[in-house]
């Protein structure tokens, strides 16, 4: 190991992730810390907090990638933040192993840590799935997927061969939960504007296809909101597979449990979330589900107790959820819950840091919840009160955008949406974003220029 950084002056809160969870507990510290009473260390891979929520606007191009990252150093002046990957964790001698993308890997001490490390994609071996799908929790898939999606359009229209063609337009999509809806309604939104501006191409040249393992989509809404949203869907042209399997998509031929088979060169995999394998790789207790085990006040505890020092809530952990409305007893992994999980965590850290032997309770009963399924259109369902169309698009932009942490970012997400309201959605991708220095290796190995012969002079 290259060194131990043990460099402490004041105890040290060590926040292992700078997501939804993260960022807003590290706020909520800074601003509640005493001069000096204690560092507050953020680490994660990312320099941003990824407002995911938004990921398929990005996707559809309806928010520019930038405004949906809320940059974790500006918006935590006073913290330690640290751009890195804990890859395991040391609890009883207090150290965490942090891994830098461009250097060697160090340890790094701390008196309290908060694990904040979210969830990572719930992947199945079928074959085929890690070469070819790609899934939705990062801002650089969301550009990914728009950039592919819309030169598969580009490509498409200048294909002559009728197989080749439609594998190209084929957009399969596994899972109907809220983030997979959300991104296969947006994006088949922004294909079908994008497909008007092509004359060799048709909408029904496209085809989308919903797979979804169970008999219903969006268990977050009611029966008769997921009813009408897989009608929305269907009376869109999307093919939705209710109680059907993906069984195979070695080289990218989709193989269904229903029998079906064909080529399609996108597939998009949101069927689900599993807590951030790093906690396998630590002493934290963890359940049959990876997840760390806590308390209601969201301090870490396992068959022997109470773990000191260790707090945990968010995606990554099995918080009890006392209003009684989550699944087996534990709050669903939502931004709903990790953004009010935030203020009570720094609270009962703060208390315990002070030797304070009371802590507060967490309890939130879900307020309901906003989809958008493409422009002016979204589903919502708050309590008994049930939206569908505009009305629930609007009340989802009103929500995720005040929900976007920092004033910057709602202001740009805000004006993205009125440009886009006033110009029109852009639909153009950029290309070669993964090889950007192809043009200069090209001119650098582009022919001379032939000489021209000397005039022989007279
Ligand atoms: C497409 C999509 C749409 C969604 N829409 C909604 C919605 O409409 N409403 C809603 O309530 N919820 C929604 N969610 C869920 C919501 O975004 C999450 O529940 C929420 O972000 C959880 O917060 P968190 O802090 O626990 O995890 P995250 O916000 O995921 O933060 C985890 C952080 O940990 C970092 N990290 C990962 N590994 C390491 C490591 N080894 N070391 C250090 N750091 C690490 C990550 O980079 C990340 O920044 C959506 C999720 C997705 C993917």
């Amino acid at each position: 190991m290259a060194l131990i950084r043990n460099s402490k002056l004041r105890p040290r809160i060590l926040v292992v992730g700078g997501g939804y969870l993260g960022l807003v507990t590290a706020q909520n510290l800074l601003k509640n810390l005493g001069r000096g009473e204690a560092t507050v260390t953020v680490i994660d891979p990312n320099p941003y907090m990824t407002y995911q929520p938004f990921l398929p606007e990005v996707a559809a191009g309806s928010i520019e990638p930038r405004h949906a990252v809320v940059p974790l150093r500006r918006n935590l002046p006073g913290a330690e933040v640290i751009t890195g990957k804990v890859t395991s964790i040391n609890h009883a001698d207090k150290f965490v192993v942090v891994e830098p993308e461009n250097d060697e890997p160090f340890e790094l001490d701390y008196d309290h840590i908060v694990m904040a490390a979210g969830s990572v994609a719930r992947t199945l071996p079928i074959p085929g799935l890690k070469e070819n799908a790609i899934g939705l929790k990062r801002i650089e898939e969301a550009v990914a997927l728009r950039d592919h999606l819309l030169s598969r359009l580009a490509d498409a229209a200048l294909m002559e061969d009728d197989d080749e063609r439609r594998k190209a337009l084929t957009f399969v999509f596994v899972g109907g939960g809220f983030a997979g809806i959300e991104l296969l309604a947006e994006l088949e939104d922004v294909v079908r504007s994008a497909i008007a501006q092509y004359e060799t191409l048709t909408e029904a040249d496209v085809r989308f296809v919903l797979v979804e393992a169970l008999g219903r989509v969006m268990p977050e809404v009611g029966e008769a909101q997921a009813r009408w949203v897989v009608e929305h869907l269907r009376e869109r042209g999307i093919d939705v597979y209710l109680e059907t399997f993906l069984q195979d998509c070695t080289d990218k031929r989709v193989k269904l449990s229903n029998g079906e088979e064909f080529d399609a060169d996108t597939i998009v995999w949101s069927a689900g979330v599993k807590a951030n394998p790093v906690l396998i790789d630590s002493d934290l207790p963890i359940d049959e589900r990876g997840r760390v085990t806590v308390r209601a006040d969201l301090r870490v505890e396992g068959e022997d107790g109470v773990v000191e020092g260790a707090w945990a809530a968010g995606d990554n952990a099995a918080v009890p959820d006392l209003s009684g409305g989550g699944v087996g007893g534990y709050c669903v992994p939502n931004a709903q819950h990790a953004v009010r999980q935030a203020p009570v965590l720094a609270a009962n850290v703060l208390a315990a840091l002070r030797g304070e032997t009371e802590f507060k309770q967490y309890f939130h009963k879900t307020i309901g919840s906003v989809a958008g399924l493409g422009l002016y259109k979204g589903v919502s369902q708050m309590g008994d009160f049930e939206a569908r169309g505009l009305l629930a698009w609007l009340m989802h932009r009103a929500y995720h955008g005040y929900a976007i942490p920092s004033i910057d970012r709602k202001v740009k997400v805000f004006g993205n949406w009125i440009l886009n309201f006033v110009l029109g959605r852009d639909t153009t991708e950029l290309v070669d974003l993964d090889v950007p220095r192809k043009s200069f290796v090209e001119a650098a190995e582009s022919k001379p220029v032939p000489k021209k012969e000397e005039p022989v002079k007279a």
